[in-house]
């Protein structure tokens, strides 16, 4: 039973990206030895986050009310709609203070190899948020990454979008080919923000 529950512990461990069995295994004696108070409080901040965050009616992101705090903000240009893979992504485009409109988060990227389509980067919701005519989006601005399922998932997108006649833009080139959003400064970022180009 004791073997049970701290082979159980390493294996949970290991959902964690990039957590090998030789991590998973030294986490979980470093948890159990000497941070004791901090894992019992990063098991009820999970606890919590699941029972609590919900994807938000408008933008997709993680908020624990019906519309996060963005897309409730009455002070943003609900005319521009951003769209990122990741809530990570949709920090950086703020941290750039280029850009006062609004978001949708994919939560993904297209990837046939891995069967990822549509549904996995919530194509459906996104399609909503552009068409139940709240605020009209004149412009929507893709921000996906520059890797190639980046670009597709940018291409796909934009020819959804393009055919319900809205004006489609994507970040400026600058940016090497390849990087995600995260690996790119953010005065490259900014750049790319505001010299972006019609799609
Ligand atoms: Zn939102």
């Amino acid at each position: 039973m004791n073997q049970d529950r701290i082979q159980n512990l390493i294996d949970s461990l290991r959902v964690l990206p990039g957590v090998g069995p030789k991590s998973a295994q030294r986490l979980a004696f470093t948890l159990l030895q000497y941070e004791r108070d901090g894992a019992a409080q990063l098991a009820g901040a999970i606890t919590d986050a699941l029972a609590h965050l919900q994807h938000c009616q408008r933008c997709h992101t993680f908020t624990d009310q019906p519309i996060c705090s963005t897309c409730a903000n009455p002070k943003r240009n609900d005319a521009l709609l951003c769209i990122v893979q990741s809530p990570m992504d949709q920090l950086l485009i703020e941290q750039t203070m280029t850009y006062n409109g609004l978001y949708f988060v994919l939560m993904g990227q297209l990837n046939p190899l891995e069967g990822k389509g549509p549904k996995d980067i919530a194509m459906d919701a996104l399609i909503t948020r552009v068409s139940d005519g709240e605020a009209p989006v004149t412009e929507a601005i893709i921000a996906t990454h520059f890797t190639n399922e980046g670009e597709l998932t940018a291409h796909y997108i934009s020819e959804q979008l393009n055919t319900r006649g809205i004006r489609v833009t994507r970040l400026a080139r600058g940016v090497p080919v390849g990087s995600e959003l995260e690996q790119v400064d953010l005065g490259t970022l900014a750049q790319a923000m505001m010299g972006r180009q019609d799609s």
